[in-house]
């Protein structure tokens, strides 16, 4: 093995490439973290197409974590008051795979259920998508990407025929206007913005549009910031396309040629006028004008967003919403321009070609197609019906489905529910309520592994092999570079085991992830996201490869042409047009009223990552976020008697937290924000999920965690 091992960092759908040296090569004495372990090297890949060598602190120190509090081997107990007892391999994989055939010979595969993650590899997610809709014959894998992008694949799926994002990273430097919504990039996804920010600033002719209750960092950094009232996004984007339609700023062509659904949306945007938008998003009618004049005036308008829209009871329909705008000015399918989703998680694009959600199958497939649910029952090799035609239960329907006794057996991969889901009380409830939890991760302690029966050590990023895409459909191959701590394995080969013992031994024969990634692709054949000329051989030789990328050599030989979909202007739909989904706002689900008058909102900050079960082990980005907080604005901590630092217990209807206020502008009055990244492993009754609700979009099944109706007191000083 070479000593300079090209990977990618295992943290966001950036997606960068990193250099990795083993400490062999570093400097010993001076590269070591403080308990004396001599930590790997890492730096940016200048070689890699997405990052050209960036990084952010979170990459920069990603191999800090790697050795620190790992889960060394399987530990079991009979029931949540014992004390975990150390377990074989051997032992615990029996209790999973008898426990799952009693239960399925019992109350039915649907009473089992799994839920994994974006931090899979894609070939973990292929062998737990085989193993649980194929061979138990259940859709119940559910992933956290239900809590981050689902709302977007919905949108591009009811907008575009299919989904997969049509831009790339290129566009980020081509486009004339950038339109943020939703999204604190600069902080999230940093080295897609740091490449945004540079173009912005090197030619004056660029706009840079954001859209975000609270001035972030990105907003910082724009020519214009909206800062509209929670939930008024429908408002803001209908509001936008009316004054385009009443501009006649339209693309007449493209609409008649390509798009079905105009004159509906004409209908549905007439109810916007400009002193509408206005009242309801509490911004000026000047600067909607200038956001709508930005839309009309500019040749390539480039739409991002992320948690902003699809962490809403409405996600999918403010996803649409935007993608509407591109169709009316036929701002897609050429470079610098489209609606251009950032992926949250380092593989979720790879899940989600995968399958990895609920209603989905591998290749861009849904459960619900009963062609689609042909083709993969016979790759498989499975009786014409196995594969179930409902959708399976998505990651909160997994919790109510404990509650009332539904789901008798479940697994939980490379994710922490226990922090992360909404209703944080009624979520630990109903975990405590699981008769058999199975919880598989590289970590321990955790907060879900309380709530575990079996405990399986997870090999973490690289401890195994196998690939990732990441937000512009880059694969990349990230290698193992060092052996798995104690007995830890690889999620895919722990989902081949059981599928082993389950009776399927023909099925799950791998002997590589390889192997896995090489039957994967050839459901990918015809598919949007076809990836059959990729191979792990063909990664290592020649680096990370774009998608789509068919196993046709004349293809492969060509400069690659082709980094954006829809480039013919033709669509995933059956008759290859767009169609324009147009909503009307609902608004939250949840608005403030006078017992719970204000409107909390949910985010990150730059340095931690999600529930911190990696960057809590890292001790600078530790000191860049030792503590939660809650932002205030002045006005509101006056009216309330509380300076800088205060303790504020934050009240919503489901639960108490409470956090130190930090009183500044940048957040509106009436409107508080608080960080998610906090369980009750790093700080006391500070969760922000302890206060937010499960209310989902009907479509995606994407809960509300951006917003709920809070009331906010003072914690008077001892
Ligand atoms: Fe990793 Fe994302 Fe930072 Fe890139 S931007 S180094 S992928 S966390």
């Amino acid at each position: 093995m070479s000593d300079l091992i090209k990977t990618l960092c295992p943290y966001c759908g950036v997606g960068c490439g990193l250099e990795v040296s083993p400490p062999a090569q570093a400097n010993r004495e001076t590269n070591r973290d403080s308990k004396g372990n001599p930590v790997w090297k890492v730096r940016g890949d200048r070689a890699h197409p997405s990052s050209q060598g960036m990084v952010c602190v979170k990459g920069a120190t990603v191999t800090e974590s790697i050795s620190k509090d790992r889960l060394m081997y399987p530990m079991m107990r009979d029931s949540l008051d014992e004390p975990f007892r150390r377990a074989s391999w051997d032992e615990a994989l029996n209790a999973i795979a008898s426990r799952i055939k009693t239960v399925r010979d019992t109350s039915g595969a649907d009473a089992i259920c799994l839920y994994g993650s974006g931090q899979f590899l894609t070939e973990d997610y292929y062998l737990a998508q085989k193993l649980f809709k194929g061979i138990l014959g259940t859709n119940n894998f559910d992933t956290n990407s239900r809590l981050c992008m689902s709302s977007a694949t919905a949108g591009y799926y009811y907008s575009l025929g299919s989904d997969g994002p049509p831009c790339c990273y290129e566009d980020l430097e081509l486009t004339d206007c950038a339109f943020i919504i939703g999204s604190n990039a600069a902080e999230c996804h940093p080295i897609i913005f740091n490449r945004l920010r540079k173009h912005h600033k090197q030619n004056k002719n660029v706009k840079m549009i954001v859209v975000d209750p609270r001035r972030t960092t990105t907003a910082e950094a724009a020519d214009l910031h909206l800062a509209i009232r929670p939930g008024t996004d429908i408002d803001l984007l209908n509001g936008i396309g009316y004054l385009l339609l009443r501009w006649n700023r339209l693309n007449i062509e493209f609409i008649d040629e390509c798009t079905t659904g105009f004159p509906s949306y004409t209908e549905v945007i007439q109810h916007y006028p400009p002193e509408v938008v206005s009242e309801r998003c509490g911004i000026s009618i000047h600067d909607l004008i200038t956001a709508a004049k930005a839309w009309a005036e500019s040749k390539r308008v480039l739409s991002m967003w992320t948690m902003g829209l699809n962490q809403s009871s409405e996600g999918t329909a403010k996803v649409c919403s935007l993608i509407n705008l591109h169709l009316m000015t036929g701002q897609i399918g050429f470079p610098g321009s489209g609606p251009f989703s950032l992926t949250g998680q380092p593989n979720a694009m790879g899940g989600r070609e995968v399958g990895g959600l609920a209603h989905l199958l591998p290749g861009y497939r849904l459960v619900k197609n009963e062609q689609h649910r042909t083709e993969v029952e016979q790759f498989w090799g499975l009786q014409p019906g196995q594969i179930s035609p409902v959708p399976g239960r998505s990651a909160w329907e997994i919790i109510t489905g404990l509650e009332i006794g539904e789901v008798e057996f479940l697994w939980i991969a490379a994710t922490n529910p226990a922090v992360s889901m909404p209703d944080l009380e009624r979520t630990k409830a109903a975990l405590k309520t699981s008769p058999f939890t199975v919880y598989q991760d590289a970590y321990y302690p955790t907060e879900t592994a309380e709530f575990a029966h079996v405990l399986l050590p997870a090999a973490q990023w690289g401890e195994k092999t196998g690939t990732m895409t990441n937000s512009e459909r880059v694969v990349t191959l990230c290698p193992a570079f060092r052996p798995p701590v104690g007995q830890a394995r690889a999620d895919w080969e722990i989902f081949a085991e059981v599928g082993r013992r389950l009776g399927f031994a023909e099925q799950f024969a791998f002997t590589s992830s390889a192997e896995v990634y090489a039957e994967f692709v050839q459901l990918t054949r015809d598919r949007v996201c076809e990836q059959t000329g990729i191979s792990h051989a063909r990664l290592a030789a020649q680096g990370p490869i774009q998608w789509p990328e068919p196993d046709k050599k004349e293809l492969q030989s060509l400069p690659k042409a082709v980094k954006r979909l829809y480039t013919n202007f033709r669509f995933s739909t059956p008759d290859g047009r767009a169609r324009f989904v147009a909503h009307h706002s609902r608004g939250l689900a949840e608005p403030p009223d006078p017992d719970y008058p204000f409107v909390l909102t949910t985010g990150r900050l730059y340095g931690h990552w999600h529930t911190q079960t990696r960057t809590g082990r890292i001790e600078k980005i530790c000191q860049m976020h030792p503590n939660p907080f809650i932002e205030i604005h002045p006005r509101d901590a006056t009216k309330l008697g509380i300076q800088e630092n205060d303790l504020l217990e934050v009240r919503s209807r489901r639960g108490t937290s409470r956090f130190p206020a930090k009183v500044t502008k940048t957040i509106s009055p009436g409107t508080v924000f608080v960080p998610i990244h906090w369980g009750f492993l790093w700080a006391d009754k500070a969760e922000a999920n302890a206060l937010t609700h499960p209310v989902s979009c009907p479509q995606s099944l994407q809960p509300e965690l951006k917003a709920c109706a809070v009331q906010l007191v003072p914690v008077p000083t001892q």
